[in-house]
């Protein structure tokens, strides 16, 4: 897998992002949050930055995810990385996971991103931390051109994340029948 994203306070990698709102450095959460506390400033250029200022990379749950992420996906801290990248974030529990935009923008559901992605060479069955696959967070949103996007691009239909689930068993359990004819079609079992 791809190399992880360090955090400039700690230089360990980055945990929880928070990106600043002016300047768009980012830092882990915990990091810049004590940082601010001593100074009201960003660590890399002494912009003026106030707790409001910052905000998350993304989230699994934000659904106005926009094509401007796109940028905060691929570049952080003026460095471009490639898509592969794998990110420190948490699921809606609260549980930490590390994932890729891909794994992010087929969960929120975003053909467009997961368009973009996967033309900047995007790996369609990159694993997440729990050897979940792009197909089985799409499957959790349903989105069947996606689905059908990722397959075309030759995603295993019949992947296995770490809890013995199939994107079948997924999009079956959230009651989204096209999505599992497609899958089936596809020779999901
Ligand atoms: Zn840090
Ligand atoms: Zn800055």
């Amino acid at each position: 897998m791809e190399r992880s994203l360090f955090c400039p306070i700690c230089l360990n990698e980055l945990k929880d992002p928070l990106r600043t709102l002016k300047c768009k450095h980012v830092f882990c959460g915990y990091c810049i949050k004590k940082w601010l506390q001593v100074k009201a400033s960003c660590p890399m250029d002494r912009n003026a930055v106030v707790i409001k200022d910052l905000s998350p990379l993304f989230s699994y749950n934000d659904e106005r995810l926009t094509s401007p992420i796109i940028e905060n996906l691929l570049e952080c801290n003026g460095i471009y990385f490639h898509p592969n990248i794998i990110w420190n974030m948490r699921f809606p529990s609260g549980k930490p996971a590390k994932c890729t935009a891909l794994h992010v923008a087929a969960r929120q559901g975003n053909l467009e991103i997961c368009q973009v992605l996967v033309s900047k060479g995007a790996t369609v069955d990159a694993l997440d931390s729990e050897n979940g696959t792009a197909l089985h967070f799409a499957a959790f949103k349903g989105n069947l051109e996606i689905c059908q996007l990722l397959l075309s691009k030759g995603a295993t239909v019949d992947a296995i994340d770490l809890e013995n689930w199939t994107a079948l068993q997924i999009a079956a359990s959230e009651g989204y029948l096209e999505f599992c004819q497609l899958l089936v079609s596809k020779g999901a079992i």
